[in-house]
């Protein structure tokens, strides 16, 4: 099958064939149909410690090809979304209801933390090759736990339903779920990329009065206009902002954290959704802290439990209050990966889906 192998951190992909093992026991084998190119696929490799080779990608959607045994949960011939936080169901976390952040997912980041990762079902002439964020979307066909997929419905199209698989969790969980944004409240999205337009989104669906938008690129900015906030501002204007109850940053540098800090009011809220460096530090005044009585919160997966939230999202997608089609400018061909990376980065296109199986 093809898939785009990234051979060495932050390199071009090389797309070719490879081998893909059959699903074995409590594993499904699914025909991406639908991926997209996250930013944080691109700093896994450079930034948190993934390893190669590779196959990246970790939004995606396709068509259950294959069941392993033991397999009762899904069948073939679904329309399902990849999980890249799968639940486990057993673990403290799972048990509470925050299944995001279960304590037994196996990702890229385990050689870090000194864990090992499942054996990958992916290799090319007897090379092993390392299954992105578990999911490995950048290819014709991905083999995963039961768990790592959900279904959704069939209308649903593809790249829409890739979508669901992060940025649209991601963003719109972040105003939903991690800053919990009332009706009423003054909001700002700092970073107007795909996770936080769909901040932009989340905010406008949970009733907030202002959303603000702030972004470098006049483009975003208009898109985000379009998309429901009320306003927008270019970065050096931060310094404007003053009481706004939530502030989601979507960048999460130090620089961002902190002025996000300044303009969120006494009692506000800032919410991190943004992957920040794991060598940078924010500064935050500790009199500030206490006095000012002000909040701080991340937001792993945007809080998002999939196999229980991904309905909601399907929802307002359905009744139009979630306008993801207007976030993606075209599909493309797996074979155009690096030119479409370019564009993305460039910020010539906010997400262009990939379409693996032809
Ligand atoms: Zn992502
Ligand atoms: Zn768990």
């Amino acid at each position: 099958m093809r898939a785009a192998v990234m051979w060495d951190a932050g390199k071009p992909f090389d797309v070719q064939d490879i081998d893909i093992a059959s699903p074995g026991p409590g594993h499904v084998a699914v025909d991406l149909h639908s991926c997209g190119v996250c930013a944080s696929d691109l700093s896994l490799t450079i930034a948190f410690g993934q390893p190669t080779p590779v196959v990246l990608g970790h939004e995606g959607a396709g068509i259950v090809a294959e069941v392993g045994e033991g397999v009762d949960s899904i069948q073939v011939g679904d329309h399902v979304v990849l999980v890249w936080v799968p639940p486990c169901g057993r673990c403290a976390p799972c048990r509470r209801g925050d299944d995001y952040l279960c304590a037994n997912r196996r990702s890229s980041a385990d050689a870090r933390a000194g864990k090992t990762a499942r054996p990958s079902p992916l290799s090319v002439n007897g090379t092993s090759i390392h299954q992105g964020m578990a999911t490995s979307t950048f290819a014709e066909r991905t083999v995963v736990p039961a768990n790592a997929v959900v279904r959704i419905d069939d209308d649903v199209p593809f790249p829409v339903a890739a979508m669901m698989g992060c940025a649209v969790p991601t963003g719109v969980g972040a105003a939903l779920r991690s800053a919990r944004v009332q009706p009423g409240d003054n909001v700002a999205v700092i970073g107007c990329g795909a996770v936080g337009l769909n901040s932009v989104i989340g905010a406008v669906v949970a009733g907030a009065a202002r959303v603000i938008a702030i972004d470098p690129m006049e483009d975003r900015r208009a898109l985000a206009l379009t998309v429901g906030a009320t306003e927008s501002l270019a970065p050096e204007q931060l310094d404007e902002l003053r009481d706004m109850d939530v502030i989601i940053d979507a960048v999460g540098a130090p620089a961002t954290v902190e002025a996000a800090w300044k303009a969120v009011r006494r009692g506000g809220t800032v919410t991190v959704v943004g992957a920040g460096r794991p060598d940078k530090v924010v500064e935050i005044n500790s009199y500030e802290l206490f006095h000012d009585d002000k909040k701080i919160t991340g937001s792993f997966h945007g809080g998002i439990s999939m196999h229980r939230d991904l309905p909601i999202l399907v929802g307002l997608w359905r009744n139009g209050r979630l306008p993801v089609e207007k976030l993606i400018n075209k599909t493309a061909d797996l074979s155009e990966i690096n030119e479409v990376v370019t564009a993305q980065q460039s910020g010539e296109a906010l997400r262009i889906v990939l379409t693996p199986q032809l």
